[in-house]
């Protein structure tokens, strides 16, 4: 059985980078009819942030990236946050059984030893010194002492930490659904702490005690991770039998738009666009993210995007939706190389989705722009028919307020000296005219046809080119020289509405 887990610690906004992590294990899963699991990684108190984890579950639910299994869901494999898996005492009896199979050991060293050890041991040879194999003969702790004083050292409640023996020099490898055979020397990784001193375990152990406790088949996560990886996998054969590991997928980088190293939500601020999915404010610093979701992308444009950084299916196509995505993904299409983030790539991707929407899928986004800037939208069949109208006019959901927001509200200070060429006496006596003509017709269908006949008319009786006068007549309905055929705008306004903006253009 195939099961996932995306398993984030809980200590701020989730980066684009997180979410693609989410929708590679999503999208892996629902092909292969498995689970998903959420896991809640937060046994790292002094990174604990307050409402990072309610954070994770909007932006999956808003992504429509929902887990099978997590805190809020449930499942037969929790509790899925960790910090209540540490209070059932599950860590700390792997780390004991590694002690007594001699693959771990108890470290009493202070932090002042710890920073001892980083200068005193310092040589040309070795010139940032590690607790490793070289070392930790040198210090305090259950290898280099006597079982009496490491025996003596615990009852006397002395502080430790439980680190991993790492082997010296031996080559550790497994196979990457990405990158195919990966191997590491031993000697590349120091002795990471397992347990520390207030019991809590570190990443290493419980990410390995619980993929292998929640069953997980295959877990694909950030090219970040994959230094840990020989830690990992050392683990895995002394706890429970590498034929238990699951098999790894690690993703590639989203670099920099201009592919110079990480991208990173400082990136965002300096060139000006979100890289959190959601608007996020830090309760300790107040700072202050942008996301995807508060600047007007569609869920399926950020999700389409996102599957694209790192991955496509062999063609041309770049629109997908989440379902077509399930059934084409393939780990051997993931990208080895780091993928370009790009912004006017993910705007491209929001006016595509908008523009392929249908206004009932759009109303209920528009809807909340709309009245979030105090225009009232009572009237759900005019904004279907208005959405349809601008929809091709809007890159992000939030430029609906500007293209649709004046078919609700009375465009204010209309201003006649933009209008070209110079507005005089006979355009005013025939916008005059025409005010008049619109109230005498206001009765029969105020249909766009007819509205535009009538106008032509008008302007040719007058002698005046219809042409001179459609900028006018958009500016007093619009408030701008944007939007679509004027003639439509005036149909979706109504008799009453028109006529009302026509008068006020002319004051
Ligand atoms: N807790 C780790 C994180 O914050 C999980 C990494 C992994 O998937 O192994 O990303």
């Amino acid at each position: 059985k195939v099961r996932t887990r995306f398993a984030p610690s809980p200590t701020g906004g989730l980066h684009l980078g997180g979410v693609r992590t989410v929708l590679f294990n999503y999208l892996f899963t629902k092909q292969n009819n498995g689970e998903f699991v959420l896991r809640i990684e937060d046994t790292d108190q002094t990174r604990f942030v307050e409402g990072a984890e309610a954070y994770i579950n909007e932006t999956l639910a808003w992504c429509g990236l929902e887990p099978d299994e997590s805190v809020e869901k449930g499942g037969a494999y929790g509790p899925y946050r960790q910090s209540e898996r540490k209070a059932q005492g599950i860590y700390s009896q792997y780390a004991e059984q590694l002690i007594q199979k001699g693959f771990a050991y108890y470290a009493f060293d202070t932090p002042e030893e710890l920073e001892k050890m980083r200068t005193e041991f310092k040589t040309e040879s070795n010139p940032s010194p590690r607790y490793d194999a070289a070392l930790r003969h040198k210090m305090r702790n259950s290898l280099s002492l006597s079982a009496d004083e490491t025996d003596s050292l615990r009852k006397a409640g002395t502080p430790y930490v439980i680190r991993i023996k790492m082997p010296e020099n031996e080559t550790v490898s497994f196979t990457d659904m990405v990158r195919g055979e990966v191997t590491f020397n031993t000697s590349e990784v120091d002795d990471k702490v397992l347990l520390k001193a207030d019991g809590m375990p570190t990443y290493h152990l419980a990410v390995v005690v619980d993929d292998y406790l929640m069953k997980i088949s295959h877990a694909f996560r950030g090219e970040e991770w994959l230094p840990s990886a020989p830690v990992h996998v050392k683990l895995w054969e002394y706890l429970f039998g590498l034929e238990h590991m699951p098999r790894w997928a690690h993703l590639p980088l989203i670099m920099k738009p201009d592919g110079k190293g990480k991208l990173s939500k400082r990136d965002g601020d300096r060139l000006g666009f979100p890289v959190f999915a959601m608007n996020w404010t830090d309760p300790r610093t107040k700072e202050f993210t942008n996301g995807f979701r508060e600047r007007g992308f569609l869920p399926e444009a950020f999700v389409n995007m996102l599957a694209l950084l790192g991955w496509n299916d062999g063609t041309e196509q770049e629109l997908f939706s989440l379902e077509e995505l399930v059934q084409k993904f393939s780990t051997d299409r993931i990208h080895k190389g780091g993928a370009k983030f790009s912004y006017e790539k993910a705007l491209w991707f929001n006016q595509e989705w908008i523009k392929h929407s249908s206004a009932d899928k759009l109303l209920p986004y528009v809807k909340n722009i709309i009245s979030e800037n105090d225009i009232a939208v009572n009237d759900d069949d005019k904004l279907l028919r208005v959405i349809e109208l601008v929809k091709e006019r809007c890159t992000l959901l939030t430029d609906f307020m500007v293209q649709a927001g004046f078919f609700f509200k009375t465009p204010e200070n209309v201003d006649m000296s933009a209008v070209q060429p110079k507005w005089d006496a006979d355009k005013d006596a025939f916008f005059k005219a025409l005010a008049t003509t619109y109230q005498q017709k206001a009765s029969e269908d105020f249909t766009n046809e007819k509205l535009e006949h009538h106008f032509k008319e008008l302007a040719s009786a007058k002698g005046i080119k219809a042409g001179e006068l459609m900028l006018p007549l958009r500016i007093m309905l619009v408030g701008g020289k944007f939007g679509p055929h004027v003639f439509e705008i005036a149909e979706a306004i109504g008799a009453e509405e028109t006529i009302k903006r026509i008068n006020n253009g002319l004051q």
